[in-house]
């Protein structure tokens, strides 16, 4: 049910596919929304979940023809390397609510869009940068969470770990009295 203003009461509404057009960033953009009407007497209606879907259309046209990425890639991200949205965006430099803001839906300028792309598309691009920029991060911890589910995204995980076995077999036989510290040390 909704508030119909013709018939000055909340109505049984029904919801038509159609082809919308939009004005977004002064351009206009074709989509496919939905015409929400009255049943009672067919004026058309206002429902704010189905007005958020078509906006969402809206940007969704609006980013595939500016190669924007999408809304979904974005919110993937933080997920596929296992990093919260503020220490990435502190990681890419960017303001700590950057990222976030674009997990809302704020559409990100082509710049910043293409950062985001190449990183969702190329899990040694983002490798590179938690290495390079690792001392934005407020903590250590997210840093070897999130590099360690990328390696296993790329999958070396095996090769590192048979990298490592070899550099304790050469500190084992080298060293009789290793410290922890000295193997930290060798390892990292
Ligand atoms: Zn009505």
């Amino acid at each position: 049910m909704t508030f119909c203003e013709e018939c000055r009461k909340d109505v049984i509404y029904s919801i038509k596919n159609i082809s919308m057009k939009g004005t977004l960033k002064g351009e206009e953009y074709e989509f496919v929304g939905n015409k929400v009407t009255c049943d009672e007497c067919s004026n058309e209606v206002y429902v704010a979940e189905i007005e958020d879907e078509n906006l969402k259309a809206l940007y969704d046209a609006y980013r595939q023809k500016n190669g924007i990425i999408s809304l979904e890639k974005i919110l993937e991200i933080p997920q596929k390397y296992n990093i919260g949205k503020r220490p990435l965006s502190l990681l890419l430099g960017w303001g700590e609510m950057t990222f976030t803001r674009y997990c809302d839906g704020d559409m990100p300028t082509k710049q910043y869009s293409d950062v985001l792309q190449r990183i969702y598309d190329k899990p040694d691009f983002y490798l590179s940068l938690l290495e390079e920029n690792k001392r934005n991060l407020k903590s250590q911890i997210a840093y070897k969470k999130s590099k360690r589910t990328t390696l296993e995204v790329i999958g070396v995980k095996e090769t590192v770990s048979s990298k490592i076995d070899e550099v304790i077999n050469y500190l084992l036989v080298r060293c009789e009295d290793i410290t922890p510290l000295a193997l930290q040390k060798a390892l990292y």
